[in-house]
């Protein structure tokens, strides 16, 4: 669109919405080809779609015990220990949180899982943890991994703004375990790797048999559901009946229509044209897709006159938390330094948060469509989703765009799809599948092989 079309305040907005519309006809669209690319990953041709085996099934509810979990995300590490009764209830028997440094993130892969270590360690020390004990450990590790058996796989490549050095192609669940023996910790054994929509998925299947999806919507975005191993054709001699859950890494779906704003964010990220559908929807990339749209305005003397304009210059400092604090009906300026906003450009804000966020839901609620639909084409059964991340939980008016979508799409069949919050699903149901590699163990002399769980 030409400057000149675009030069005022009502015109930009309206150019904006239109570049940022979800159209009923665009979520068609999104659906039909998430099916493609769903049906290319399965097949193991080309697809931006990978469909990774978890080598996890769903869980009986049986499972049983107590686990210690790390949950590695793409902000924060979180330490668990997870009680499970066997009875389809769970509870956390203890939690600490720790936020991912900047410098871990981008440095060498070494110092990233010593880091990880020393999180265990303080949980150990907080919780008076005996470590004159064995512990089994399940890993839930938040980047795409090609997985070969339950408690190994090698990072195919990071997201969200991981670099660290000397992790790709490498085994995480080696990597970690070197890190906890380097700091005098290989009294904990790590038996399972999940991934955190896996571990979702399977948290809320332990009490609720209904949930068939996970999806997780925080700093990055990824959904999982229980597949017929028979349609794994890429992995024909799986030796399984039944399902087995495949991670979609749904991320990476690159069919999407990007504007000018998604584009330069897109080139100027550390994974330049990969991650398209995360980029567009995630809590990493939100603030900053509205952040280039404000310097754009800023610079065209729409927004903000009369302040610097380098206000707003650098890359990552809008964060999600402040969109979603104007969705709340607050503000960020005194974040930025900005004083005396007048109540034109607040209005011009929260129309952006508005846009830029509504856009994300309706592409999470599209492609949650997707794989309901490709599951169950004609609405025979009721669909529980079962979702975990700040995203969702906490921008206001998120979980109802995305319902907005179904219904649109669906009519009443949306009634079928629940989306149900499940707060630390992710660490959850690493600790049931932890429970599952426990079980799956040779016992002798019924004492659990020696082991100890928390
Ligand atoms: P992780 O992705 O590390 O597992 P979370 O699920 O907690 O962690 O997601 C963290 C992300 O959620 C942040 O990076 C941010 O983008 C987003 N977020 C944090 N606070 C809020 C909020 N109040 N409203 C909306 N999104 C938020
Ligand atoms: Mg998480």
């Amino acid at each position: 669109m030409g400057k000149n079309q675009v030069n005022t305040l009502d015109s930009f907005l309206s150019h904006l919405e239109s570049i940022f519309s979800v159209t009923i006809h665009d979520a068609k669209e999104i659906i039909d080809t998430f099916h493609r690319e769903m049906s290319s990953g399965l097949a193991g041709m080309k697809s931006s779609l990978k469909m990774i085996p978890s080598f996890v099934g769903p869980p009986s509810g049986t499972e049983k015990g107590k686990y210690l979990v790390l949950d590695l995300g793409g902000t924060n590490i979180r330490v668990l220990a997870v009680e499970l009764d066997g009875k389809g209830n769970t509870s956390m028997a203890a939690v600490s949180r720790f936020v991912i440094p900047q410098e871990m993130m981008c440095g060498a892969g070494d110092a990233i899982f010593d880091y990880i270590a020393d999180c265990i360690k303080l949980f150990f020390e907080k919780n008076c943890i005996d470590r004159q004990k064995t512990y089994d450990l399940a890993f839930t590790f938040s980047f795409p991994v090609e997985q070969s058996s339950l408690a190994s796989g090698k990072l195919i490549g990071w997201t969200k703004g991981f670099t660290a050095s000397g992790v790709v192609g490498n085994d995480v669940v080696a990597l970690l375990s070197a890190a906890l023996r380097r700091k005098e910790m290989g009294f904990i054994h790590v038996v399972a790797l999940a991934n955190d929509t896996v571990g979702t998925l399977v948290a809320k299947c332990y009490s609720d048999p209904s949930c068939d999806m996970g999806v997780i919507l925080g700093t990055g975005t990824n959904a999982c559901y229980p597949e017929k191993v028979a349609r794994i054709l890429k992995c024909p001699v799986l030796g399984l009946s039944g399902k087995m859950i495949v991670n979609i890494e749904w991320g990476g779906f690159s069919q999407l229509k990007m504007n000018i704003y998604d584009q330069d964010l897109d080139c100027a990220s550390r994974n330049a044209d990969k991650q398209h559908l995360e980029k567009m929807v995630s809590g990493m990339y939100l603030g900053e897709i509205a952040r280039r749209v404000i310097v754009e305005m800023m610079n065209r003397g729409l927004l903000f006159k009369g302040t610097n304009l380098s206000a707003f210059s650098r890359e990552y400092m809008l964060h999600t938390e402040h969109l979603s604090l104007v969705a709340q009906g607050s503000d960020f300026f005194a974040d930025f330094g900005l004083r005396d906003v007048s109540e034109v450009d607040r209005g011009t804000i929260r129309e952006l948060c508005r846009i830029v966020s509504t856009r994300s839901a309706k592409i999470a609620g599209a492609a949650i469509a997707a794989v309901v639909t490709w599951m169950d084409a004609n609405f025979e059964s009721d669909h529980t989703i079962a979702i975990d991340g700040t995203l969702f939980e906490k921008y206001p008016g998120y979980q109802d765009h995305i319902v907005g979508v179904l219904r649109e799409l669906f009519g009443e069949c949306a009634k079928r799809i629940r989306l149900e919050l499940v707060r630390d699903g992710s660490g959850i149901g690493s600790a049931i599948i932890g429970a599952v590699a426990a079980s799956a163990r040779p016992v002798s002399s019924g004492d659990d092989c020696g082991r100890h769980r928390i």
